[in-house]
């Protein structure tokens, strides 16, 4: 019989998240049925220009978690206070409006990549703060 996972995880590498990643997911039951793939700034790192080497890798990773374990659904965990989104904020003053901005729009990027060569997969978009609170996109 198959095993039947549901998605691949896509999340940042900051040591601060790990656990609370860990935990959503968990809460969400999806415990052992995911794939993942984690990279600073998660769906920043494989959408804005200054990582452009690293976004082919995560497709090509994608692709084969498709074929390896029939997974559904990309989950896209991006988080506040990430290193890699401040790397990008090309203002002076990280403030919250800009950082909202910076995630809004890798999450519009690769919505748009993802709906164009899987538009048969689900995608869901999701921010987390460090005190676990998710906001959804
Ligand atoms: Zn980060």
């Amino acid at each position: 019989m198959k095993k039947k996972y549901q998605a691949m995880v896509l999340s940042c590498m900051d040591p601060r998240f790990q656990p609370i990643v860990y935990n959503y997911l968990k809460k969400k039951k999806l415990n052992g049925k995911y794939s993942a793939f984690t990279i600073a700034g998660s769906a920043i790192g494989v959408t804005a220009n200054k990582f452009k080497k690293w976004q082919k890798s995560f497709w090509d990773n994608f692709n084969t978690s498709i074929k390896l374990h029939d997974i559904k659904k990309l989950i896209v965990i991006n988080h506040r206070d990430c290193g890699a989104a401040k790397i990008i904020n090309r203002k002076k003053e990280f403030t919250r409006i800009n950082e909202t901005k910076i995630h809004r729009n890798s999450f519009q990027k690769i919505k748009k990549i993802f709906k164009k060569k899987y538009p048969k997969l689900k995608i869901e978009l999701k921010l987390i703060s460090l005190n676990s609170k998710v906001e959804t996109f």
